[in-house]
């Protein structure tokens, strides 16, 4: 069984290489982005909730964030392996994962780190906000918040996964094709 990380700063590429990588190794593809944005189109509590810190461009708390992702995982018994797009991006959430997992017999086979320099990425996703509609993507304030969020509580995690020997770094400049081949030849080298 595959279970990756996709790691990086918004907009480094994750969700677009998650759609191929989901489809060359079959592994089903979760992005707790994109399960808070579905909660919140569906106007449910957790939606409510979560859109309030995702409107300012600050992390949903841990415990709930946490709770969604195992329901994910739980209610696809039948999948060769996961995706997580998103998830972790706390230590709190790292650990939750590995203990989850290990529950299971299974574990993250790697960390796939797509780095790309800030104001790339800025370039990006003002770009994307033109037809996301996320409110999220279209104010720099609030993009520079996201990264400030990553800085402090996510960029930590590459060293919990170095220290498992799971962390490996992609470069994420390039056409979508040059970064599929660079994820895809680290896959293989890992199977
Ligand atoms: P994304 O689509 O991955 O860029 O996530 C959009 C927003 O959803 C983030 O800025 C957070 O507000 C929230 N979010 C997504 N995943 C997580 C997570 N693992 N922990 C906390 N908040 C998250």
């Amino acid at each position: 069984m595959i279970n990756l990380v996709l790691f990086g700063k918004p907009g480094a590429g994750k969700g677009t290489q998650a759609e191929f990588l989901k489809s060359k190794y079959q592994l089903f593809h979760i992005s707790t982005g994109d399960l808070f944005r579905h909660h919140i189109s569906n106007k449910t509590e957790l939606g409510t909730l979560a859109q309030s810190y995702m409107d300012k461009g600050d992390l949903v708390p841990d415990q709930v964030t946490i709770d969604m992702l195992k329901d994910a995982v739980e209610n696809n018994p039948e999948a060769k392996g996961f995706i997580f797009d998103g998830f972790p991006r706390t230590t709190k959430q790292a650990e939750a994962l590995d203990a989850f997992l290990s529950e299971k017999s299974i574990q993250i086979s790697a960390t796939l780190a797509l780095e790309a320099d800030d104001d790339i990425l800025v370039e990006r996703l003002i770009n994307r906000g033109k037809t996301s509609g996320r409110a999220d993507d279209q104010d720099e304030d609030k993009i520079r918040n996201r990264f400030d969020e990553y800085n402090n509580k996510t960029a930590p995690l590459r060293s919990f996964y170095v220290a498992q020997g799971k962390f490996h770094s992609v470069d994420g400049i390039g056409s979508v094709d040059q970064i599929t081949q660079r994820l895809t030849a680290l896959i293989d080298g890992l199977l």
